[in-house]
């Protein structure tokens, strides 16, 4: 894509996204498409994540309690929105795209001990603001872009958001033509009243101005279009032109919303604000994209197995969501659609003949994961797999665990496990490495696993080679403790398992499959290929993966 506009101009500008009303209403997706839109207008852009909570990152957060923990290239640990910018914009994430509350205090109090402030007040405001801002300097600076797009996390009227917003206003008030604020609100239905209520976004409208800001666009997010006399009250009451108030309404898939929000000519309005000449939007390759996910029909039975799943009554997908969408992505690339089974691995430890409910699935999934509850639930899903030539397709732990089966029911080394599950075990195909065990022994851990890129060189003849074949060279990101043992691998080796993936340096498995001669497609991986997978253009093990799939569905 041209980068062509404001290279002229040095200036960056920001837009503000900040939530109305309630959470989960799709800010993140929102601030994604508006990244689209700009990128798909010529533009270069930065996506940046300002997260309330005090924890330095979201690496120590339960997946259930956050969602999934996304990690970046150079292995910062992140909220999942980040994986939604990724996904939509192909930029790939930083540590710089990421600010907590917690790192902003955290170098303010840094300085302050180092005498940094030259023996002045260290303030809660302006210091703290500030770091926001020179942290946001820190993206322009290092990533060039001509617009950053920060999204603050949380809804407004949280007392948590209060000095992001105090930072936005700030950098507003020095450059009031290069900042820009998108609320992006609810307006339920309720089912009695039958009609779309616009009070709660007057009243989001209404905190954020008493935060000293005004928005420049609010986007409605409703389950239907706002209509006319909505944009107009919406316009009279909040204090913007009806032509700034934007509808989103559902849409069947996330990746609809770019278009939906492009009907109302959503991204020149913005460059208009700043001053600059409408662009023609080339949305054509995003189009081919939804359109293939519109067709889409025929069904893909795909069995994810593990924990994390529920809480209380609700699934939580939130915990996996880079592989649901890596599935959606390779689906739809091969005209398929994919129906996620979620399947507890403690169902099949509590009644073990239950397992044969995985025949009808045309392929197997054990994500990441940590600690013991569940596993050999797992353990007896992935033998399913490997004795019924059901595609598998291992993630991190995933794989860990496709090697003590392996090791287990084909080696014969009966006792065979990973030092996470028995510490004591005889026979400890997966191991934890060195480094790590003083990260354990010292609890110390935050950031201390194996993070982010690290190369694979892949073996010639494996599934793993067919599948990165048209790549270049293989870089995935990692988080994990353990390691595959290599005081094991000879013997794995002499019973079928094929080490396809290797980083050199250290001489450590990234890819284990199965010969081809065993299965037709077994594979798991130490990275994890989900962080990697774009709409329109699928991670390759997945594509591979999904292919395999398919290959099952049409012999059965
Ligand atoms: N618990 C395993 C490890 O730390 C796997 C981690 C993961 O699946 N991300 O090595």
């Amino acid at each position: 894509m041209a980068k062509k506009i404001l290279s002229k101009s040095k200036k960056t500008r920001y837009i503000f996204v900040i939530g109305g009303v309630m959470s989960s209403v799709g800010k993140g997706v929102t601030t994604s498409s508006i990244g689209r839109i700009l990128i798909s207008k010529g533009y270069k852009v930065a996506i940046v994540k300002c997260e309330m909570y005090i924890n330095i990152d979201a690496g120590t957060i339960r997946p259930t309690e956050h969602g999934e923990v996304f990690v970046g290239v150079d292995g910062i640990e992140a909220d999942q929105d980040l994986g939604n910018y990724e996904r939509f914009t192909g930029n790939l994430s930083k540590s710089e795209n990421y600010i907590t509350q917690g790192q902003i205090y955290l170098e303010v109090i840094r300085r302050e001990r180092n005498l940094e402030y030259g023996g002045e007040d260290v303030e809660v405001i302006p210091d703290i603001p500030n770091e926001i801002i020179r942290r946001l300097r820190i993206v322009e600076r290092k990533q060039n872009p001509d617009f950053i797009i920060v999204e603050i996390g949380g809804t407004v009227g949280e007392y948590q958001d209060l000095l992001f917003l105090e930072a936005a206003r700030m950098l507003h008030l020095r450059n009031p033509e290069l900042v820009q604020f998108v609320l992006v609100s609810y307006l339920p239905i309720p089912k009695t009243v039958g009609e779309m209520k616009t009070k709660p976004t007057q009243y989001a409208a209404r905190t954020l101005n008493s935060a000293g800001i005004e928005p420049d666009f609010i986007v409605c997010r409703s389950e239907f279009p706002l209509d006319k006399k909505r944009k107009d009250k919406l316009s009279l009451l909040c204090n913007l032109e009806p032509q700034d108030i934007i509808s989103a309404p559902d849409a069947n898939s996330i990746y609809e919303v770019p278009l939906i929000l492009e009907k109302d000519d959503f991204g020149n309005k913005i460059l208009k604000k700043f001053g600059l000449n409408r662009e023609l939007l080339d949305l054509k390759e995003w189009r081919k994209i939804v359109a293939k996910i519109k067709n889409s029909k025929k069904p893909l039975n795909i069995a994810l197995v593990g924990k994390y799943f529920s809480t209380g009554d609700y699934t939580l997908s939130d915990s996996y969501i880079s592989v649901v969408e890596s599935i959606k992505h390779a689906s739809w690339q091969n005209h398929r659609y994919p129906r996620l089974h979620w399947i507890n691995s403690e169902d099949f430890e509590r009644n073990p003949r239950s397992i044969t409910r995985l025949a009808k699935m045309d392929g197997i999934l054990v994500p990441g994961g940590f600690g013991k509850r569940g596993i050999e639930g797992i353990i007896m899903a992935i033998r399913y797999a490997r004795e019924n030539q059901i595609p598998y397709f291992g993630l991190c732990y995933g794989m860990q665990l496709a090697i003590i089966e392996f090791a287990r029911n084909v080696c014969k080394i009966k006792d065979a496990n990973s030092t996470e599950i028995n510490r004591d075990t005889k026979y400890p195909v997966i191991d934890v490495m060195k480094e790590q065990k003083k990260n354990l022994e010292e609890k110390n851990f935050g950031a201390t696993m194996r993070l982010g890129n690290y190369p694979a060189k892949i073996k010639k003849g494996t599934l793993a080679y067919a599948s990165y074949a048209s790549t270049g060279p293989v870089m995935e990101r990692h988080r994990h403790r353990y390691e595959v043992n290599n005081g094991f691998r000879s013997e794995l080796e002499k019973n079928g398992m094929v080490f396809s993936g290797i980083y050199t340096k250290k001489d450590l498995v990234e890819i284990a499959e199965l010969n081809k001669k065993i299965h037709p497609w077994f594979l798991g991986t130490q990275f994890h290929p989900e962080f990697n997978s774009r709409p329109g253009d699928p991670q390759p093990l997945f594509d591979g993966f999904v292919k395999a799939c398919i290959k099952r569905v049409s012999k059965s």
